[in-house]
């Protein structure tokens, strides 16, 4: 990807936040990031076919089907380690074009006991997203609603959440040093009235983490989505007293300085401020600060631990030598895409996964052989 060109005229969205910032003042990263992606009119997420060859980004289950056959067979293994209850609710959260379940469902279908147990929950804001989901889904033989919201489904069945490249859409909280003091770093406007990053003091309860408090500079950023982490966990704890859930996405082992804010237009990177509603913004996920937030409230996490090394230790390797055996014309295709999930340095070490679960569960499927944890052997 590289950097987009000549700026563009100012969005609907930006022109109706430049009003709401004279009226009321800068607003935070995380109010910018919320009503660029969920402003129920001008959101990104509320509208927009953002994913694959023809949106602004592409993802790992649109990448290789062995992305999603993998994490539908690790929803088999764990609902036998749930003790195979008669009813398993299958929960994706942000599931973009379907690919990912539709690629997990078909792999299941040699299972009939797991797949006759299946519910389907789909929990996605974007009307546009949800009727692709719903074209691809089309012909499954198990039964699949739609939600806006995980709450929907807190009915006391058993429940598997899987999500990838959820977490990195949660907004974030950002703040800058400025002569060894913190400042919350906001979205105001410039003389010329164009959206532009201000700093106005902290909340009176702000604290950096020690660790970060002593390494950062003047200029530093450090950002935070603990708030947001904090409410997912709770609807975690809140959907079922049997869950398990996985989340995949980019980011961080330990909390770390640096801006990681970003907008994607079109594969290209774009100025966040330049285009909101309009590119998908996101920011790394700090992994350190989701198991900080997970964990409790009875839920236990496995993990962190690399997407390479997670899809290893579930069998890319060996489903991407059968992929490739029975189509010959496509196995360099396929070899490519496995290689581009699986890079060090690319997708394999960027991308994490990290295991959610009941904590009188065992460690779930795949997280078993490696132990992160710190003072770990
Ligand atoms: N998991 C898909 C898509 C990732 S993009 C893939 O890997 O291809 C992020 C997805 O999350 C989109 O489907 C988006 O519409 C959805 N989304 C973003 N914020 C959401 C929210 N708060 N609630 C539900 N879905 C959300």
């Amino acid at each position: 990807m590289s950097t987009a060109p000549a700026a563009l005229p100012p969005t609907p969205l930006a022109d109706e936040l430049a009003g709401r910032i004279a009226r009321t003042g800068p607003i935070s990263v995380a109010a910018y990031m919320e009503a660029c992606l969920h402003d129920p009119v001008h959101g990104y997420y509320r509208r927009r076919n953002a994913i694959g060859r023809a949106g602004d980004f592409i993802t790992a289950p649109e990448i290789s089907q062995a992305f999603g056959e993998l994490v539908g067979l690790w929803c088999a293994v764990t609902w036998q380690l749930m003790g195979e209850p008669s009813r398993i609710r299958i929960v994706e959260l942000g599931p973009g074009r379907g690919t990912l379940m539709h690629d997990a469902l078909r792999a299941v279908r040699a299972l009939p006991a797991f797949r006759n147990a299946i519910e389907v929950q789909l929990v996605e804001t974007n009307s546009v997203l949800e009727a692709l989901q719903r074209a691809t889904l089309d012909n499954e033989q198990v039964p699949i609603r739609w939600c806006s919201d995980m709450d929907a489904c807190a009915d006391g069945v058993p429940a598997i959440v899987v999500a990838n490249e959820f977490l990195d859409t949660l907004a974030i909280t950002q703040w800058v040093m400025r002569d060894a003091k913190w400042f919350e770093r906001c979205v105001g406007i410039d003389d010329g009235g164009r959206l532009a990053f201000v700093e106005r003091a902290p909340a009176a309860d702000f604290v950096a983490p020690p660790a970060i408090g002593q390494r950062a500079h003047d200029g530093d950023v450090f950002e935070s989505r603990s708030p947001a982490f904090a409410a997912l966990a709770a609807k975690l704890a809140a959907v079922t007293p049997l869950v398990a859930a996985l989340f995949v996405d980019y980011g961080h082992l330990a909390p770390t300085l640096g801006d990681t804010l970003q907008a994607v237009r079109a594969h290209r990177y774009d100025d966040p401020l330049s285009a909101p509603g309009e590119a998908d913004l996101t920011a790394q996920v700090d992994f350190a600060a989701f198991t900080a937030e997970v964990c409790g409230r009875g839920l236990v996490c496995d993990g962190p631990m690399t997407q390479a090394e997670f899809l290893g230790a579930l069998g890319i390797a060996e489903r991407a030598s059968h992929l490739m055996a029975a189509n010959p014309g496509k196995a360099i295709a396929i070899e490519t895409a496995i290689a581009r999930l699986m890079a060090p340095g690319g997708m394999g070490t960027r991308f994490q996964a990290v295991g959610v679960r009941s904590a009188r569960l065992a460690p779930l499927p795949g997280f078993a052989t490696v132990d992160n944890r710190a003072g770990a052997p």
